[in-house]
């Protein structure tokens, strides 16, 4: 690898994945100690990572304050880090992080009715191609919590193949697609049931890598299918958020009489960091950061 790297966009390192296999970890970042733990954990890997931000994390910090952070983060690694926003309905949300320097946004119209979440995830697929960005769209409705959208896992609708087609025809460029396959947003109670064919299936038409949503609580063998069906791009928010302040809230627990707010900073880094780098290693992406950054062929 060469030197410090500015962001990358995820669509070409999502691409080479999925065609040699192995998945890239996008974690929802929730402040600056939280984006070093995973800009940091990636590079301890040597693994590509997407840093991806919530519009209510965003609302929270702003634009320029997270780009910065992100953007800083990245020039001290060697990895690829690129910056994303998650879960957005909202043109305008879309619009301002691409001028702040996001390097890829999601558009989720999948409350829409199909022909208006097309119509509309078309809108802004020509915004992005237009400003050199990627886009991730969603089909089909993901079951769980994502910020204030909520989906009964048992209403969680699968996508439909015929639509998957249709919906991806006017977007080849797509950096990624998340059409729902039984995932589901939060910790699962009970066992996901995943359409492992459909995956496969679309995986099989679409040249489009795709992204699984809702990875926290998912086992190894479900991450290894899933990956192997095409799954690029692997989401963990809720286990993320968990650590956030479980690390936080250890060090209380085991130093009462503490004073010095550094400790509990450093025990939540920690316990975010050693999370990211364990799914780094499940999605199999340890190691991957040249290959992703399309330099391994240079050689
Ligand atoms: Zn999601």
């Amino acid at each position: 690898m060469g030197t410090d790297m500015a962001l990358v966009s995820m669509g070409p390192m999502l691409k080479r994945a999925q065609a040699a296999g192995y998945g890239i970890a996008a974690f929802n970042m929730i402040d600056y100690n939280s984006a070093r733990a995973i800009i940091e954990g990636a590079a301890a890997m040597k693994a590509p990572i997407i840093v991806q931000v919530s519009v209510k994390t965003i609302r929270h910090w702003g634009y320029k304050p997270i780009a910065t952070w992100v953007r800083m983060l990245a020039e001290t690694v060697e990895v690829p880090v690129a910056l994303h926003l998650d879960h957005c309905s909202d043109g305008d949300v879309i619009r301002r992080c691409i001028d702040a320097g996001w390097t890829s946004v999601m558009f989720d119209g999948s409350s829409l009715p199909f022909a208006e979440n097309k119509a509309r995830s078309e809108d802004i697929y020509r915004l992005t191609e237009a400003a050199g960005v990627g886009l991730e769209a969603e089909i089909g409705a993901i079951g769980g919590v994502e910020d204030d959208k909520f989906v009964a896992e048992d209403s969680a609708i699968l996508a439909d193949y015929d639509e998957c087609l249709e919906f991806v025809k006017n977007m080849p460029n797509l950096a990624v697609f998340a059409p729902a396959i039984g995932t589901a947003h939060g910790f699962y109670k009970g066992q996901p049931k995943i359409a492992y064919a459909l995956l496969e299936k679309i995986t099989a038409a679409v040249a489009i890598p795709i992204a699984l949503h809702g990875g926290t609580g998912l086992s190894q063998e479900q991450f290894d299918r899933c990956i192997a069906g095409g799954c690029a791009k692997v989401n963990i928010s809720t286990m993320h958020k968990h650590r956030f302040i479980e690390g936080f809230v250890a060090v209380r627990q085991d130093k009462p009489k503490l004073e010095e707010p550094l400790p509990f900073i450093i025990g939540q880094y920690d316990a975010m960091k050693k999370d990211v780098t364990d799914m780094i290693v499940a999605f199999g992406s340890a190691g991957k950061a040249a290959h992703a950054a399309g330099e391994d062929a240079e050689r």
